[in-house]
């Protein structure tokens, strides 16, 4: 499949190869055409999979089809959970429109208002914004959406769990009844399909990478520790094994600064990002981290979302997550494109809810490696049999598996550095599969 067979006109044809684009990946094989037919579109993909391009595209063809009749009047609307996720696409916009007469804005709250109204008020066609800096630009009479044609919710799933709802229900209600709806999202819970049947018209439904799909691709790794010496294994890992460019997820802003700190005092160059930091400050963490000034970017799910890093050889969990969902998204940082990547996640006794939860949505009892010198004094319970993801009753009777590979993985085979100290392999625990 080429890009030109998907439709495409010559102007973004173009684009995409100036971008250096060979083929589209899987989610724009789907999301292109069905955008285009003017149908509404519900897509499960996640960040990384090319979905940005695979809305971006077909809207910037459907505009240039529509005509100009409304110039620089907002005409595309798309709405993004987070500040980077939206600058993100913002760029994308400029970039795959390059070479097409519209103007693109972004808006998103932590920085000054003002500007964002003197751009708004040249004109501009497509418009990129986070929900509460929409309202608030709607509230001082700054926008206007009498000309809207096509409405984006980006990563829709994280919008609800941020709390946005209420916010995306305001902004429903400033929009013409008569549009284009497209909501992207990484999963499909039972809350999201809520949002779709109220904002969706009998949607065409795209679906691409399935969690175990990311799952498969990924090498992931348990090291039971105890909570207090997580730090202190994290930096043994990196030095043993030379890691230069490794993003740390952590559950929580505090954690996050404190493990940067602890990381920068052990002489390990760190940086937190995370929703309580400035858009600044984010901006040149990010930069540092891609430019290799910075070694270990310790993230929230939150900031890690939409982050524009790419083909990270490995990623570590410091903590898991409380939504086994932000597993799938965290581990599908490394691994693009093919590439086989590696997840490493530091997990203490009382984490041991939360490794069953995510065993259950990966559907595989993940291997444990413990590392010499490190062997936790309050041991990991073993792990619960793997239940179907949603399934809640205990099915008797079944018969008994290994949880987690016996391995006794050479870090050299996986372009590691033989590690300096002996490690223990064991499966965690036998538990019965239902
Ligand atoms: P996204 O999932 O939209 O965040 O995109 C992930 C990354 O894939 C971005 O760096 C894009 O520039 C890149 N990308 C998008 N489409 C393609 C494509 N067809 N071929 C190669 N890279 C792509």
């Amino acid at each position: 499949m080429t890009f030109d067979q998907l439709g495409l006109s010559e102007a973004l044809l173009r684009a995409v190869r100036e971008k250096g684009y060979t083929e589209p990946s899987p989610i724009q094989v789907q999301a292109i055409p069905a955008v285009l037919s003017g149908r509404d579109v519900m897509a499960a993909a996640q960040t990384g999979t090319g979905k940005t391009a695979g809305f971006t595209l077909p809207i910037l063809q459907r505009l240039q089809e529509s005509g100009p009749q409304h110039p620089h009047r907002i005409r595309a609307l798309i709405i993004t959970p987070t500040r980077e996720l939206a600058a993100q696409v913002a760029e994308s916009v400029d970039t795959y429109g390059a070479h097409l007469p519209f103007k693109s804005a972004v808006v998103f709250g932590g920085v000054k208002i003002n500007p964002q109204i003197a751009r708004l008020r040249k004109g501009v066609d497509i418009l990129v914004a986070t929900p509460g800096r929409l309202l608030d630009l709607h509230q001082q009479g700054e926008l206007n959406f009498d000309a809207l044609e096509i409405l984006v919710l980006d990563e829709a799933d994280r919008m609800l769990d941020m709390g946005f709802i209420h916010d995306i229900r305001r902004i429903l209600k400033l929009l013409p009844a008569q549009r284009q709806n497209l909501l992207f999202s990484a999963t499909f819970a039972d809350e999201i399909r809520g949002l779709t049947r109220s904002i969706l018209h009998d949607p065409l439904e795209v679906e691409v990478s399935p969690p175990n799909a990311t799952a498969d691709r990924v090498e992931q790794w348990v090291y039971p520790v105890d909570k207090k010496r997580k730090p202190a294994l994290l930096r043994e890992l990196i030095v043993d094994n030379d890691w230069q460019q490794v993003l740390v997820f952590s559950r929580t802003k505090h954690g996050a600064n404190r493990l940067a700190q602890q990381l920068e005092k052990s002489g390990i160059n760190a940086a937190a990002i995370h929703g309580n930091k400035s858009q600044g400050a984010r901006t040149r963490a990010l930069a540092g981290f891609k430019n290799g000034q910075i070694r270990v970017l310790v993230a929230t799910d939150i900031a890690a979302r939409g982050l524009d890093i790419a083909q990270l050889p490995q990623v570590v969990n410091f903590d898991l997550p409380n939504v086994p969902e932000d597993y799938v998204h965290r581990i599908g940082r490394t691994g693009r494109a093919g590439a086989s990547g590696r997840a490493y996640s530091l997990v203490s006794a009382d984490e041991i809810k939360q490794l069953n939860d995510i065993e259950r949505v990966v559907q595989r009892h993940l291997t444990r490696e413990y590392i010499s010198g490190f062997e936790p004094e309050h041991e990991l319970p073993q792990s619960a049999p793997l239940r179907k993801p949603g399934q809640n009753s205990h099915r008797h009777g079944a018969h008994k598996t290994q949880a987690g590979q016996q391995t006794a993985r050479g870090r050299g085979s996986e372009g590691h550095k033989p590690a300096r100290r002996r490690r223990r392999s064991r499966a965690g625990s036998a538990a019965r599969q239902a």
